[in-house]
């Protein structure tokens, strides 16, 4: 049962359009469970209403006719109720309604489910059957289970229906929901990204020129053809004749009318080769996983690797891999890596739209940073047909709108320009003191991890930087840098920003940040080796950059070392041991380092209910809150489906940054804020009430972090922080908060509260 439930689930995945995922849908599912009638009727958006979409069974012609409101018959009591409702004689109960152009008064068995996808009631699944019995648990087991598992191919499938009738000039404007990983709003054309290894992810795009496409096509197969030849011959001396065969078996594949022949005639229509090539491996895969038989399903597998081979092929010709980045690039893929956004010139990147990860992932930081609009866990996002698309990219709400319609893009227009309007009023915030009126200096300091973002620190109004993530420059590159490599990146850093300081954090890998030359392959990264963990086991990785720090201050002596992802004091301990190592190193050397400050990230729990112990080892303290926000309310930051219980303004949260800035001012240390939750204008009131000494944000954010600072005296910020800490909804705060900033004048804030 699993089984055919998985290929039903691929199948409609697979579809191209909704209509065919519901036809799908209810034929398989009368096949598979022997029923009578299988039906879907969808939900009419805005209106309690649901239309029979699909049938096997009922009359064809009733198809898009039957229109039930919730409170008629009984699909209107499964979507009322949102609930499952199994009866054996359907014209008994009171709910039933006679509807004349089904013909279903022949049945007697009803069983009804809702679909719903993230809370939303789609539609109703519903078989019918002629006996007067109960549909058994099984069947509605199965059916339970398939419709929880289509909510999501559903309304991807309604998404992918929309943007194929886009062609037609008139359509209604279709969003697509995600979260805001960074404010602003962008139009352009969408450049998607995708993984070069995997057939299944290739976008569709329209080929300059037919016939060189499919020469190019052409020669690829020959080329993966001569490649498997090779093999055969190699692998033919050791291995027995049987397993050889299948070599040829392959190449009869490759060679066969399915594949060239549909790939070429999906060319002709306008798909360019690797596209193509996806449309007749993904129909050829079909068959093979409609069988039964075990043995011949895992050959979709085989004819798969042999897309890719092609694929590969395909990519070394023509200009397959290298495609020119349009002028306004909306970078969009499954998952965006934060290299894949380095790699696009900053000047052509106007968005970045990811199918998965939140507004805490790095890519979405990295956005920030940069100033470019992103949205984050767009999961319906048919990421293979928007290639080359107009879209346009709101990142203040998280959504994106595909080929939107002139009413639209006049609408953003508007909002564009009120937003340019406030930056510039925002832009003479940046160079003012970061001074509270009550006399409070509360230094702004800068998040960077990118040449980039060092230059233009020195136009912003920071006082430094704050939060220097050492590992990005790792991981644009294919080996780690060396000791000398790492100095000179750190020296230049460290040169343009003196005399303020820059606080360089040690090497923060694993998590989500993966360095491809060093993987760390882990079932629950987060909770695994990352970070300092990693540094202290490696110590020959920490002393290198170590060294590389220490000697990149000399002279300058502005350099901070902040260590991330610390757990318990014996961590503490043995970094600062390190620390003294690689400066008797250089002296031993005659370098004339001196030992810098050195701060702990306090980002896991376990930190916040040790902080006097560990601030009284070092010089300061540094809150990380977007991982202590992850760890203290079990929220993956990079997964979507949880996005929205990512508060910084729980109350938990906000307890936890009471008794860290308490704990350390008690030992007599500072603290600052380097978590994305310093850029939060709502959330900066909060922690000026708390007390906090500094804080650290994304270039973007510093202008309005300053305005808050000179709007609100520490008693004004303590008395919001004592309301606050009465509510226990964090949306209750986060509306207290954003009416005090309209008070205050800084409405146009409120908008760029949520990132
Ligand atoms: C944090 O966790 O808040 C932080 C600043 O570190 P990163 O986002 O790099 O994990
Ligand atoms: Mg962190």
């Amino acid at each position: 049962m699993i089984e055919t439930l998985q290929r039903i689930v691929q199948e409609v995945n697979a579809a191209d359009s909704l209509a065919q995922a519901l036809d799908i849908i209810v034929q398989r599912v009368k096949q598979s469970l022997s029923v009578d009638v299988c039906s879907v009727y969808l939900v009419t958006p805005g209106q309690q209403e649901l239309v029979l979409m699909a049938t096997e069974g009922l009359r064809p012609e009733s198809k898009y006719k039957v229109r039930l409101k919730f409170s008629e018959g009984l699909v209107g009591l499964v979507a009322e109720r949102a609930e499952t409702i199994n009866l054996e004689h359907a014209q008994d109960h009171p709910r039933f309604k006679y509807i004349p152009e089904t013909g279903e008064s022949a049945y007697h068995a009803f069983l009804g489910i809702p679909i719903i996808h993230h809370r939303e009631l789609l539609g109703v699944l519903v078989a019918q059957q002629c006996d007067a019995r109960r549909f058994d648990d099984d069947h509605s087991a199965f059916l339970f289970t398939l419709a929880a598992q289509l909510a999501s191919a559903i309304s991807h499938a309604e998404v992918t229906g929309e943007i194929h009738s886009l062609r037609g000039k008139h359509h209604r404007d279709v969003f697509i929901k995600g979260v805001s990983g960074s404010n602003g709003i962008a139009f352009g054309t969408a450049f998607v990204i995708y993984s070069d290894a995997d057939i299944d992810t290739v976008p569709d795009r329209e080929p300059e020129n037919i016939d060189d496409e499919i020469q190019r096509f052409e020669k690829a197969i020959d080329a993966a053809q001569s490649e498997l030849l090779d093999l055969k011959k190699r692998l033919g001396a050791t291995l027995p004749s049987e397993e050889v065969m299948l070599f040829d078996a392959f190449m009869m594949l490759l060679g066969s009318d399915a594949l060239l022949d549909r790939t070429i005639e999906h060319i002709r229509e306008g798909n360019w080769a690797p596209g193509a090539l996806r449309m007749s491996i993904r129909e050829s895969t079909h068959v093979f996983e409609e069988m039964e038989d075990a043995y011949i399903r895992e050959r979709a597998d085989d004819i798969r690797d042999l897309g890719n081979r092609v694929l590969m092929h395909l990519q070394q010709t023509g200009n397959g891999g290298m495609r020119a980045i349009p002028d306004s690039a909306v970078l969009i893929g499954h998952k965006i890596t934060v290299t894949e956004l380095a790699e696009i010139p900053p000047g052509k990147l106007a968005a970045v739209v990811s199918e998965s990860g939140s507004s805490s992932s790095h890519v979405a930081i990295l956005a920030r940073a940069m100033g470019v609009p992103a949205v984050m866990g767009a999961t319906d996002l048919p990421v293979g047909r928007l290639d080359g698309s107009e879209v346009l990219v709101d990142g203040y709400t998280g959504r994106v709108y595909i080929q939107p319609s002139a009413q639209v893009k006049s609408e953003f227009q508007r909002l564009a320009s009120e937003e340019a309007e406030l930056s510039e009023e925002l832009k003479s915030m940046a160079f003012k003191e970061a001074i509270t009126p009550d006399g409070v200096h509360v230094p702004v300091y800068v998040n960077g991890g990118l040449m980039a973002d060092v230059d233009a620190s020195e136009n912003s109004g920071s006082e430094g930087i704050g939060l220097y993530r050492t590992e990005f420059p790792f991981m644009v590159r294919e080996r780690f840098p060396g000791e000398e490599e790492q100095y000179q990146i750190y020296r230049k850093i460290l040169m343009a920003v003196a005399p303020r300081p820059v606080t360089l954090r040690t090497l923060d890998v694993g998590g989500d940040k993966a360095l491809s030359y060093f993987p760390v392959n882990e079932e629950n990264p987060f909770l695994g080796w990352r970070g300092i963990r990693i540094t202290l086991d490696h110590p020959e990785i920490f002393l290198t950059q170590l060294r590389a720090m220490l000697r990149a201050s000399v002279g300058l002596n502005n350099l901070k070392i902040l260590l991330p992802m610390i757990t318990s004091t014996s961590e503490v301990e043995e970094s600062l041991e390190l620390v003294q190592r690689a400066w008797y190193e250089l002296l031993d050397e005659d370098v004339n380092a001196i030992i810098p400050d050195v701060g702990v990230m306090v980002e896991v729990p376990s930190a916040v209910y040790m902080i006097e112990e560990i601030a009284r080892r070092v010089d300061f303290i540094s809150v990380g809150t977007n991982d202590l926000i992850q760890y203290l309310l079990a929220v993956d930051r990079n997964n979507a489906r949880v996005a929205g219980m990512y508060h910084a303004m729980h109350p938990a949260v906000l307890r936890a940054l009471i008794h860290v800035i308490d704990g350390t001012h008690r030992v007599g240390k500072q603290v600052s804020i380097c978590g994305e939750m310093a850029g939060d204008p709502a959330a900066v009131i909060l922690l000026l009430g708390m007390g906090i000494d500094s804080l650290s944000v994304s270039l973007a954010g510093i202008p309005r972090v300053k305005w808050v600072i000179h709007s609100f005296s520490r008693d004004h910020a303590r008395g919001l922080l004592e309301q606050s800490l009465k509510l226990e909804d964090p949306e209750a705060i986060r509306a207290l908060l954003n009416a005090s900033l309209v008070e205050a004048g800084l409405g146009g804030l409120v908008r760029a509260g949520k990132h």
